[in-house]
């Protein structure tokens, strides 16, 4: 914890974390000894860890990298933040992200720029881009994220470490900061599958406090995957599994550079036994006006909780209560938050409701339906993360639709609730990480991280 601290603070420019909390971290990590020292033997004892701002904690202040909620802190811990120090771990502090988790590039934070390890001058993705840096730096051997229409799954590809997005409902969604609450889903950002199925394993489970909490007897996904492993022969550990390609993942308007590593990626797979197979998801394009209908929707409602009278900032000598509202939330929240509150309120409002939600939650069924088709001929499907390596910071200007295009190939999986991993394959142009991004159908976290495992 010692050294990992200061490798942070030498490393303050990455703009990885928020809240660097020092104090805490080595109070923390002398607790985890003692704890060790009593024969106690939870199974990430003394794990240094640091997590998304997104959750709440009462150790650190959380504030969802937004000026609304500057100085917050939380009475309470999230639920994945309590079960993983539950599992032993301990927490250095906040990691930067995307004001309330909207963005592709961690360029919405409300406090500082976070920037990719492998190339400064460009981004590390988003919205969890933070967590990305940070594990991608080895500021941390492994971070918490959210993964809301990519957030978990970009950011990894974009920074060569592995992440992953559960089944939604698998993560308890109490305690982090609601985006789009049919959508969000925590997950673990590591260096690899094995390190992300030991957290996955301490994160998940049942929670009565979110009523979309899967109602499962707890998972140990780390022994799922070595059992898979152990059952499979060496040579071919991935014999018998059928992975789908859909086309539609494969577009002329994919980088040429992120298309080849890809391709390699799965040539991987195909010599470690799995047969490739061609399917269809024939909607992937709707996705992007779906997921930015659906999304913003969600958070319009979300985010009218930040009303200056409960919580956060609240403006200067309000004339009245509406004055109070409108200067507080104008205020606190940053361009891209207040876009989409705005295109939120546009599409849920009497007479376009049934023009646009409606239609968006017809569609975000179809799409689903389609990967239940898809998984008629396939265990696992694979392609792209994104259709580019990270991009310069700035280089999207003030056009935010460029952002959004880029979600094509997360999106899906999201609005399905799916569960996704990004598995690093190489370097693509300008020597930056390729991510390939495994999707399986509902509850099948211990097959893809077989997949991932072996691939590694
Ligand atoms: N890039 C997407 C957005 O801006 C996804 C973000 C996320 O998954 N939190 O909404």
């Amino acid at each position: 914890t010692q050294g990992l601290l200061a490798r942070a603070q030498a490393h303050q420019t990455l703009g990885a974390f928020l809240h660097l909390d020092t104090d805490g971290a080595l109070a923390a990590a002398a607790q985890a000894d003692a704890r060790r020292a009593a024969g106690e033997a939870a199974p990430l004892l003394g794990l240094p860890l640091a997590h998304k701002d997104i959750f709440v904690t009462t150790q650190h202040p959380t504030t969802a990298g937004s000026k609304i909620l500057e100085n917050y802190r939380s009475p309470f811990d999230a639920t994945v933040v309590a079960k993983l120090n539950a599992a032993g771990t301990h927490s250095l502090g906040k990691l930067n992200c995307d004001e309330f988790a909207m963005g592709s590039s961690n360029e919405n934070s409300a406090y500082a720029k976070a920037h990719n390890p492998w190339d400064s001058t460009r981004v590390p993705g988003g919205s969890s881009g933070g967590s990305a840096v940070a594990v991608a730096a080895g500021l941390v051997p492994a971070a918490t994220g959210t993964d809301t229409g990519g957030s978990i799954r970009q950011p990894a590809s974009f920074t060569g470490i592995t992440g992953i997005k559960p089944t939604y409902g698998r993560c308890s969604r109490y305690g982090m900061i609601a985006f789009a609450s049919s959508l969000d889903q925590a997950g673990p950002m590591a260096r690899s599958a094995e390190d992300c199925a030991l957290l996955l394993s301490a994160m998940s489970g049942f929670d009565e406090r979110d009523a979309t909490s899967l109602q499962q007897p707890p998972q140990d996904f780390h022994a799922q995957m070595l059992q898979a492993r152990a059952g499979a022969s060496a040579a071919k550990p991935l014999a018998g599994l059928r992975i789908g390609l859909p086309k539609e993942f494969f577009p002329a308007q994919l980088d040429a550079d992120v298309n080849e590593r890809v391709r390699a990626g799965l040539a991987e797979l195909e010599r470690l036994g799995a047969t490739l197979v061609e399917v269809s998801l024939p909607r992937t394009e709707l996705a992007i006006p779906v997921y930015y209908i659906i999304a913003p929707a969600e958070a319009s409602s979300n985010l009218s909780r930040f009303d200056g009278v409960r919580y956060g900032h609240r403006c200067d000598d309000p004339k009245d209560l509406l004055d109070l509202y409108k200067r507080s939330r104008s205020e606190g929240f940053g361009p891209e938050v207040q876009r989409r509150i705005l295109i939120g309120s546009y599409v849920l409002s009497h007479g376009y409701y049934d023009a646009y939600y409606l239609q968006a939650q017809k569609l975000r069924r179809m799409i689903a339906d389609d990967f239940q088709q898809a998984f008629t001929q396939c265990d696992l499907i694979a392609g792209p993360v994104a259709p580019t390596v990270a991009w310069k910071l700035g280089e999207q200007g003030d056009d935010p639709v460029k952002a959004y295009l880029a979600d094509i190939f997360t999106l899906p999986g999201s609005l399905a609730g799916l569960p996704g991993m990004s598995v690093p394959v190489g370097l693509g142009a300008h020597g930056m990480p390729v991510g390939l991004q495994l999707l399986g159908n509902y509850f099948q976290e211990g097959q893809l991280l077989h997949a991932a495992h072996a691939l590694q």
